[in-house]
């Protein structure tokens, strides 16, 4: 549905943005996973089609959405990082500014189903200002899902929640996620592998690596080891082995090492997870 071919961004300060990124995502939740300054907002604003890539195309169900962005605002839905600051209104009636301005036709009905499928009905009107994070976040996403869009871009949407609250986003998103296309960008592994599908990681403005969460863990099976080392022994052991994280875990250093035999005594396999493809990508890119 959505095909990114070959997206390339310098900013004019130097700084390679985007480089050479090529993405075919379908419909369902697809995770954009990366460290800060991956180049993810990037990605996320040059799809809402804010800001132009210097060299590539992005098309949506086979139109050319880069020749012509308003192709696809009419389909699009946007959660940025940041919101900015919210007026003192009701949140029943910012939504209703907000559905003017997307030229949304069937306004009542359309506010109250997304004021009740996020869970804001019993204080839509509360001004937004007054809510929590995660009430935030909440609201952010039925602002994005105004006019019934195909395609909704949620950038980083659960830094700063807390546990419960990203669990109640976790869930509203796997919800909408069913019947359209949602990229979310994230920094955190859990959202990925709690969520998606499928899922990219993004570094230095390159995709390292793309697939089904589920098989990039299976493709380490048999090869993480679990080692418990002294913390001042941390330095010589990534000098020695190829250590892909390290975890404190109740006062003791939890080293995971990538390795076909066992790298050192005392280690134990243990069944790989998204972490580890993570960390193991992010190495590999910085070697
Ligand atoms: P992420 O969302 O993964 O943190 P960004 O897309 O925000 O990554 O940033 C990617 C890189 O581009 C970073 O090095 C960042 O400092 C730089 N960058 C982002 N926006 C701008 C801008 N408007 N002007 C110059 N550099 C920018």
């Amino acid at each position: 549905m959505l095909a990114i071919s070959h997206l390339s961004k310098t900013y004019p300060n130097g700084v390679r943005a985007l480089n050479d990124v090529t993405l075919n995502i379908d419909r369902g939740l697809f995770g954009l996973l990366g460290p800060n300054g991956a180049g993810k907002s990037t990605l996320m604003r040059t799809i809402a089609t804010l800001q132009e890539a210097d060299s590539g195309t992005i098309t949506f169900d086979g139109e050319n959405v880069s020749a012509d962005p308003r192709l696809l605002r009419g389909k699009l839905g946007y959660l940025p990082q940041t919101f900015g600051v919210y007026p003192r209104i009701p949140a029943i009636e910012l939504l209703d500014y907000l559905a003017i301005l997307k030229g949304v036709a069937d306004r009542k009905d359309q506010i109250d189903s997304l004021l009740r499928l996020t869970n804001l009905w019993d204080v839509r009107k509360r001004a937004v200002s007054t809510f929590s994070g995660g009430m935030r976040q909440r609201f952010g996403i039925a602002q994005a899902l105004l006019g019934d869009p195909k395609l909704v871009i949620v950038d980083e949407p659960t830094a700063g929640l807390d546990p419960e609250e990203r669990n109640r986003f976790h869930n509203l998103l796997s919800e909408i996620g069913e019947n359209i296309v949602v990229i979310l960008s994230t920094h955190i592994v859990e959202d990925v592998s709690d969520l998606c599908l499928r899922m990219a990681v993004l570094a230095g403005g390159r995709v390292l690596i793309e697939g089904k969460p589920s098989e990039l863990i299976a493709s380490l099976n048999g090869r993480v080891w679990r080692k418990s080392v002294p913390k001042q022994a941390i330095p010589e052991y990534r000098s020695t082995h190829t250590v892909i994280s390290t975890h404190l875990f109740g006062g003791e250093t939890r080293v995971h090492m990538l390795a076909d035999a066992p790298p050192d005594a005392g280690c134990e396999l243990v069944a790989p997870d998204l972490e580890d493809v993570y960390f193991s990508v992010l190495r590999d890119s910085a070697c």
